[in-house]
């Protein structure tokens, strides 16, 4: 069975450089309309489709996403 999974991104802590929305296989992560306190759009999550695959997390330089793996129901 697929995992299932989420994601708690730091909206602070990201600089826009969405490697995470092209990295994420299931479209869940996307640009928000809100900039930040550092004047950045960052990302936000788009979608309930997480796989808990951890790409986000892999190619985030600055570790702003954490990921959790549901447990199976
Ligand atoms: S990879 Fe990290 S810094 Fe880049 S947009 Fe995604 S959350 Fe923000
Ligand atoms: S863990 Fe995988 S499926 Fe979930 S948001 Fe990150 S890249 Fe997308």
């Amino acid at each position: 069975m697929a995992k299932k999974g989420k994601i708690i991104i730091e909206r602070e802590l990201c600089k826009g450089c969405y490697l995470c929305v092209r990295a994420c296989p299931k479209g869940v992560i996307a640009r928000s309309g809100a900039a930040n306190a550092g004047g950045v759009f960052p990302v936000e999550v788009a979608g309930a489709g997480c796989i808990a695959c951890g790409m986000c997390y892999e190619v985030c330089p600055d570790c702003c996403i954490t990921v959790y793996e549901k447990a199976a129901a």
